[in-house]
């Protein structure tokens, strides 16, 4: 039973946003885009992870997918984690195309791949580290001698992997439900007591929100303004007679500002006033965009020009 959701991580939906609101050849460009495509392809592969889960019996199994837990020193983060009566396991899911080579005297792994070699920190380690950080946890949350143990996954089946030597706790997705089957052996926790474990992880769970535009130092100046066509990308559509109309291509939309005031709250603000709004869609008439924002049922607070608006930033568009 899956008892946390995997969704799309803000992360990766901030990148995106600010993928599309930088001009073309801004100097940071390619390295948000090489960002976005790591961030993209690794939750893909979580994504193709959890289609094997499905095959675990669902009364037996309780399924969380990324949970962040506050840790001793900072917060820990994992990819996927499963509850069953005799322990706990970590996946820590790789999306690695190419030839991956686990040399583990030196606690590393090497991606080859026609772009030449990459060195990764051994994904054995991130996982062995996850799991005494859930063991402390579970301490401090008066869950003593629950067994943790760890799987790191390999979604890209068409990666090939070698080792220098036997990697009992690496393994490609395929095999997963058979080997968490055979690792659900003995009995540490109640039905009851897994259900109330599962809930305080949950409730524990504090996903990051992290400042993408800190992260690449970019300036929020730099960013570009206006809505974009979703049949062309391109910016800025020009809003006449109840339609954005697309200079570019021809395009007509009714609905084209949802997705840009959802980057406003992806790279702005969450929080946001009408004069905001108006100045970033580009529009000169305040009853219009107070018109916008009102067909969009956005939650908000005060009246007037001080009236606040509350952008979802998980919200699909
Ligand atoms: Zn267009």
């Amino acid at each position: 039973m899956i008892v946390k959701e995997r969704q799309v991580p803000l992360r990766l939906l901030k990148l995106a946003a600010l993928q599309r609101r930088l001009p073309e050849g801004h100097t940071k460009l390619q390295g948000v885009a090489a960002d976005l495509a790591r961030s993209s392809a690794g939750y893909r592969g979580e994504e193709s992870v959890d289609h094997y889960l499905k095959f675990l019996p669902c009364d037996a199994y309780l399924i969380l997918h990324d949970l962040r837990l506050p840790g001793t020193h900072g917060f820990f983060q994992m990819d996927t984690l499963i509850l069953c009566s005799s322990t706990l396991i970590v996946l820590e899911v790789k999306n690695i195309a190419g030839e991956v080579y686990f040399e583990n005297s030196f606690e590393q792994m090497i991606r080859s791949s026609e772009r030449g070699q990459e060195v990764f920190q051994n994904p054995l380690l991130q996982a062995e580290r996850q799991a005494w950080q859930l063991r402390e946890w579970l301490k401090r949350n008066e869950y003593r001698d629950v067994p943790v143990e760890f799987l790191v996954v390999l979604a890209n089946e068409r990666s090939l992997v070698r080792a220098d030597t036997k990697l009992e706790r690496v393994i490609r997705s395929a095999s997963l439900p058979g080997r968490i089957e055979r690792m659900n052996v003995g009995r540490h926790l109640s039905a009851e007591e897994l259900l109330g474990l599962s809930r305080q992880l949950v409730e524990s769970d504090q996903p990051a929100d992290v400042d993408v535009l800190q992260r690449f130092l970019i300036k929020r100046g730099d960013l570009l303004t206006g809505v974009h066509c979703p049949a062309c990308a391109g910016l800025p559509m020009q809003y006449r007679w109840r339609s954005w109309h697309c200079l570019r291509c021809g395009w007509k939309s009714k609905d084209a500002h949802v997705a840009a005031i959802h980057d406003y709250g992806l790279l702005w603000s969450s929080q946001v006033k009408n004069a905001q709004i108006r100045t970033f869609l580009q529009l000169d008439c305040d009853q219009l965009t107070r018109r916008l924002l009102a067909d969009m049922k956005l939650p908000y607070e005060g009246e007037r020009k001080s009236r606040v608006y509350f952008i979802d930033k998980f919200e699909k568009v």
